[in-house]
């Protein structure tokens, strides 16, 4: 898993390099899945799972996840956009996102994206045997309200390892010293969606993407985690990424 979760790494460092502004959703899906299939020799996860026909989403400003790559989506300055991805190596599956600006961002929405960023490793600081999920879920809550946003509750993280989506749900709010307890080898994610307004979210019957429904903007991070002996371990950490917060 530690493997999968080096070359998930890898593609989103060289998304990081791209210049997004300018190309289309579905250009970039592409590129993601020629560097997957033909550098990495890995497969990627979301391709034909439930039937989704690409190795992305990308969800722009107001979605909330599951956008789908498109030639008329070209990326303009000022948006945010989430690129969340999957891949799979020797059977193992490891599962991210980030939310990237592109060219010049206004204020409101980089606060947003920086406090998202800042409520996942939250709750991975909250990691550890003996913890339970409800800690995971109130540190990512906690931080969020304080911030002034909301957290999304429709969507959670999950248990992955040979599937993409396995047991437990990792609910992205809660109370401490609830739910299931971490034990050492535990493999999940942890993906909160943070809305600028209100919590709720809208979506339409046979379509893929989920909105806000105030029509505000909504940013999303997730890094696959992995329960160790003595804390936690980020299998998706982007090379030269730090924790913006302690570590316990
Ligand atoms: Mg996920």
């Amino acid at each position: 898993m530690a493997e999968a979760g080096a070359l998930l790494a890898d593609v989103f460092h060289a998304l990081g390099q791209l210049k997004l502004e300018g190309q289309s959703t579905l250009e970039i899906n592409d590129f993601v899945e020629r560097m997957i299939i033909d550098d990495l020799q890995a497969r990627p996860a979301s391709k034909g799972q439930y039937d989704f026909p690409y190795v992305l989403n990308a969800s722009i400003d107001d979605v909330v996840c599951h956008g789908m790559p498109s030639e008329n989506d070209v990326l303009r300055s000022g948006q945010i956009v989430n690129f969340d991805i999957t891949l799979e190596k020797n059977g193992y599956i490891a599962d991210s996102s980030t939310t990237y600006l592109v060219g010049e961002v206004a204020y409101p929405a980089r606060r947003l994206v920086s406090a998202t960023y800042n409520a996942m490793w939250k709750g991975i600081a909250a990691v550890r045997p003996g913890a339970r999920l409800g800690d995971i879920g109130h540190a990512i809550a906690h931080y969020a309200r304080a911030q002034g946003y909301s957290v999304v509750k429709e969507y959670c993280g999950h248990g992955i390892g040979r599937e993409m989506h396995e047991d437990p749900q990792i609910l992205h709010y809660g109370h401490p010293h609830t739910g299931l307890e971490l034990k050492e080898g535990m493999v999940f994610t942890i993906e909160p969606m943070l809305n600028q307004g209100k919590a709720a979210v809208r979506s339409y019957p046979d379509q893929w993407p989920v909105y806000t429904r105030d029509g505000k903007l909504s940013a999303q991070f997730e890094h696959t985690v992995a329960v160790t002996r003595t804390g936690v371990r980020v299998l998706t950490l982007r090379p030269g990424e730090t924790p913006p917060c302690k570590m316990e």
